[in-house]
Order: structure tokens, then C-alpha cells, then sequence
């Protein structure tokens, strides 16, 4: 029997595959990456020579919020489960010189293993689905009369993942879907270089993350030992996104210049015992479109993720997957298409 497929297993592909499953419709879902998460990353330290060793840092999203109803929902569930945690509503602003004061806003949430258990967790819930990593699904090929994934008959695909790398896959002769492609390929990346450093120990003043506005080299440095709640020495500092670019081949080679900025604007002189750099080509789109996913009118395929949402955040991702998943469930009952 022609398979459902959902590729990409980050949180809005995951989105969808619950979605379908909710409405009774067994799923293939496949992710490239050797761990489901996507953008929701995180590692353990290992071979740091520090007693920070074992730790779980983040290196995608710092953390996300929950003020869309349905999601806010799913996120108290797993409040209630011990897989979320409440971080912070606060956190500090810095100029290049250092800190400058706090500023408060929505409940910022974060995940005790890191926020790729969140991910992971959501698809150990998953009834009814094969879940695939390493995995790359090959190409999706839309002619005449077929839909195709790496050669094989499916019913209906959702490509859940950043519109470039959605763009590799497919092969459309459909106007609509080209169209679609078309317009999400022109929304520009922003690439982020994430530099985790790892301190003997935590001599800054006390933050859990904080905004650097207009440092020539970070944006942000969030306290993954606050984070984690376990108070490791571990800070993970975002890097400006043009510098980022120019980095993107040997992300290493910005370490330097980003540990230099961390120490200046905490007002430290202990330089981390080890520090590691992670590239992110396509970190987040600068602009969404307004329609939550896109479905074709003529073809059960389907795109979502945050450059199909509002805004490029965790929860409109997770919310683009689930919308879309429910728009599939509803093509596959009604029969409308192939
Ligand atoms: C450094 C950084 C900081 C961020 N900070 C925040 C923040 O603080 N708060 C917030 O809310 N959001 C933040 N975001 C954005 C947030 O992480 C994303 O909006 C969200 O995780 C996107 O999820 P997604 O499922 O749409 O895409 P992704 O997480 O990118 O998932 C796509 C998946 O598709 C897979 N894939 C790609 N190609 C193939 C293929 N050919 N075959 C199979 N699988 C494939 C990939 O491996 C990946 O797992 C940040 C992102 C980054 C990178």
C-alpha cells in the first residue's frame, strides 16, 4: 500500500506525523540527520578536560516560547511529564562594553536533557509511525500521474525543513508547488555560527542569557548551566550573522573573535578551557510567509516549517507541521486527490 511520508525530524515534522496519527493515518518518517531535532540541537561535552563533561548544552535554539494556544497546550503536558521546564521571563541587555540592564518578557521554556529531548520525546509518543534517521529521503518527484520518493509510489508527502533544502528535493510539474518554491526561495537565510565555551568556573555575574546589541561579533550568550538548571560553567554565545557567513566553510576560525566579545561584555579574564564551534547555514529565514504551510491544490504534498509560519520560533514551526498534517489527514479521508 502507497506510504505517507514526512520528511524531516525536526519539530514541525514531528508536528505532523502526531497530526496524522491523531487522525488514524500510519507514517513514514524519515530525517537525514543522525538524531532527530533539526535546529533543536543539542550534544553532550565530551573530552573538555573540565568537570563539565557529560553535560547537555544547546546549540540551535536557545529556547522557545508558548503563547500559541495549541501549543501552549502540548507544552504544559510535558511540563507536567518532567520533560519542559519554565526557564525565565528575564533576560539581560549588553552593549559591546557590557552589560546594560534586564528586560522582561513572555515565559521563555527550555528541557532538562536539552531541547532536542523535546523532539525525541514527541516521537516516542508517535503510535503508529516508522521513524528513520540518517536517512536522507532522496528525491520527490511529481509528474503527470505519479508521486514519487526516491523512486517509490506515495500517497502524500510533507517536507518539513528549510524551503532551500526542500527546493534540493523536489522536481515538480506542478505550477503551484513551483510557484511555492519559488517564493520561499527567495525569503533569505540568516546563518548562525553557535561557539559553546566551557569555563573551570562560572565567575560572571549572575544571568541566564543575554541580548548583545550591535556587537560586530555576537548577538546573544545564553548560561547553559542555567539553562540546564545544574549551574555548569557553560556559555553558548550566537555569532553576528555576517560575520557568521564569512565563516561558514571553517566556523572554527571564529573563535577568537567571538570567546574576545563573551569575555568583554561579561567583564571576565578567565578564557574557557575549551570551546567548540557549530555552523548553521540556515539558521532562520528573515521573513515567513503569511500562509502557515502549503498544500498543492492538485497533489497531496505538502510544505511546511518556520519559513511557513509566523515568524522563525519553534512554536510556529511546530504549529506549521501540525496544521499541515491535519490538511493532509483531511485530503487522504475526503480522497480529493492522488
Ligand atoms: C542558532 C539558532 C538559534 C535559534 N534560537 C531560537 C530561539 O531562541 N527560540 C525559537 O523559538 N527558535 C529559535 N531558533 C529557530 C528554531 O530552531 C526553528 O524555527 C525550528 O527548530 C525549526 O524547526 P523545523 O522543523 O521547521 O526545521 P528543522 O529543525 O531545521 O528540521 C528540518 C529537518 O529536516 C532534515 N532534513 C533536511 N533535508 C533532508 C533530507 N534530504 N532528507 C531527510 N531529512 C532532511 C534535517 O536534518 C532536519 O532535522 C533558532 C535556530 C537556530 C539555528
Amino acid at each position: 500500500m502507497p506510504r505517507t511520508i514526512v520528511i524531516g525530524g525536526g519539530i514541525s515534522g514531528v508536528a505532523c506525523a502526531a497530526a496524522l496519527n491523531d487522525r488514524g493515518h500510519s507514517v513514514t518518517l524519515l530525517d537525514k540527520g543522525r538524531v532527530l531535532g533539526g535546529r533543536m540541537a543539542s550534544r553532550r561535552i565530551r573530552d573538555s578536560g573540565t568537570p563539565s563533561d557529560g553535560h547537555v548544552v544547546d546549540i540551535g535554539a536557545s529556547y522557545f516560547t508558548a503563547q500559541h494556544e495549541r501549543f501552549r497546550l502540548l507544552i504544559e503536558r510535558l511540563v507536567g511529564l518532567g520533560v519542559v521546564r519554565a526557564w525565565t521571563d528575564t533576560f539581560h541587555v549588553a552593549s559591546s562594553e557590557g552589560i546594560l540592564g534586564v528586560k522582561t518578557g513572555p515565559m521563555r521554556y527550555t528541557a532538562n536533557s536539552g531541547l532536542r529531548s523535546i523532539v525525541e520525546h514527541l516521537a516516542s509518543e508517535l503510535r503508529d509511525t516508522a521513524v528513520m534517521s540518517a536517512r536522507d529521503s532522496g528525491p520527490i518527484s511529481v509528474e503527470e500521474s505519479a508521486l514519487t520518493v526516491n523512486g517509490e509510489g506515495v500517497n502524500a508527502v510533507a517536507v518539513c525543513m528549510p524551503s532551500p533544502q526542500a527546493r534540493q528535493l523536489l522536481n515538480s510539474t506542478s505550477p503551484a508547488l513551483a510557484a511555492a518554491l519559488d517564493a520561499t526561495h527567495e525569503v533569505a537565510w540568516e546563518p548562525v555560527i553557535a561557539v559553546t565555551a566551557v569555563f573551570d568556573e562560572a565567575t560572571w555575574c549572575e544571568f541566564d542569557g543575554i541580548f548583545v546589541n550591535d556587537d560586530p561579533v555576537i548577538t546573544w550568550i545564553a548560561n547553559d548551566g542555567s539553562r540546564r538548571g545544574n549551574g555548569a560553567p557553560v556559555l553558548v554565545a550566537h555569532v553576528q550573522p555576517v560575520l557568521a557567513a564569512r565563516h561558514l566553510t571553517e566556523p572554527s576560525q571564529v573563535l577568537p573573535a567571538a570567546l574576545g566579545a563573551v569575555k568583554r561584555v561579561l567583564g571576565i579574564s578567565e578564557h574557557p578551557s575549551w570551546a567548540d564551534a557549530k555552523r548553521w547555514t540556515y539558521a532562520k529565514p528573515l521573513t515567513a510567509s503569511p500562509q502557515p504551510f502549503f498544500l498543492d491544490p492538485g497533489i497531496n504534498l505538502g510544505l511546511a516549517g518556520d519559513a511557513w509560519s509566523d515568524g522563525p520560533r519553534v512554536e510556529t514551526a511546530w504549529l506549521s507541521g501540525h496544521l499541515l498534517g491535519e490538511a493532509l489527514a483531511d485530503r487522504l479521508e475526503t480522497g480529493a486527490t492522488r
